[in-house]
């Protein structure tokens, strides 16, 4: 069964519709939340990515700031601009959309876990090292858990010693260890965070138990253009060259 794992979409059409050509086929979609928020197509998006029917739809922090449940103030200023924004933007079909989505799904099927943030904190806690990880794998009962939120693409595995930090390189499969347990984070779509402005993605093989981050070039500039003409914060637009 092939997986196509998605995740922080934030709004950029360009850069999904780059990663759904490139992935073409899958068994199912799985999105760990923040469709909305930094980038100029909330709608666009939303409706995008309800067309995929994903199997899992998970709700994100900025989801949740675009709907009013959590409140921006501990957002940075241009993050709450944007959150202001794109709640003006949304439908009353996206609003359902986006409220129907969860904080935390199990598929013990295949002994998976999904969350935005964090396994304590699905909305809004970012795993950011391996301590952070460490402390994760404690709140959560399956073999594998995938994360989202921070935009950053890395495996930590709970080894006996601690936990390991295992880089992905685009396109060359990480096999998982059966019985091993793992933490894993496909990077963000819209806005990636790791120095490599090219949207990323992951791949999920179940039966043959390996995950392959996938990194794609789409227009950016088209997303900045957008960006500037919505009179959003510049420097959202000027972040995405650097991929960060
Ligand atoms: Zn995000």
């Amino acid at each position: 069964m092939q997986i196509v794992v998605l995740s922080d979409i934030h709004a950029n059409m360009e850069a999904l519709e780059a990663v759904l050509s490139h992935a073409s086929g899958w068994d199912e979609l799985w999105f760990l939340g923040d469709a909305v928020g930094y980038g100029p197509d909330p709608e666009g998006c939303v409706e995008r990515l309800a067309a995929l029917e994903p199997a899992v739809w998970l709700a994100g922090n900025h989801d949740h700031a675009a709907l009013g449940i959590i409140d921006t103030s501990e957002f940075n200023p241009e993050a709450r601009r944007a959150a202001e924004w794109t709640r003006e933007q949304l439908g009353e079909r996206s609003r359902e959309r986006l409220s129907a989505a969860r904080p935390r799904v199990e598929l013990p099927e295949h002994s998976i876990t999904l969350v935005h943030g964090s396994p304590r904190q699905p909305i809004r806690e970012y795993i950011l090292n391996a301590a952070g990880a460490a402390e994760n794998f404690e709140h959560f009962a399956t073999e594998r858990c995938l994360f989202g939120h921070t935009h950053v693409p890395i495996v930590y595995l709970q080894a006996v010693d601690g936990v390991l930090r295992i880089g992905m390189e685009p396109g060359i499969p990480v096999a998982l260890e059966p019985e091993s347990r793992y933490l894993i984070n496909p990077g963000s779509v819209g806005q990636p965070r790791d120095g490599d402005p090219r949207a990323a993605y992951l791949r999920f093989d179940l039966q043959a138990c390996e995950v392959t981050l996938h990194r794609v070039a789409y227009p950016i500039e088209a997303t900045q253009t957008k960006i500037l003409a919505a009179e959003l914060p510049p420097r959202l637009a000027a972040r995405l060259e650097y991929g960060w």
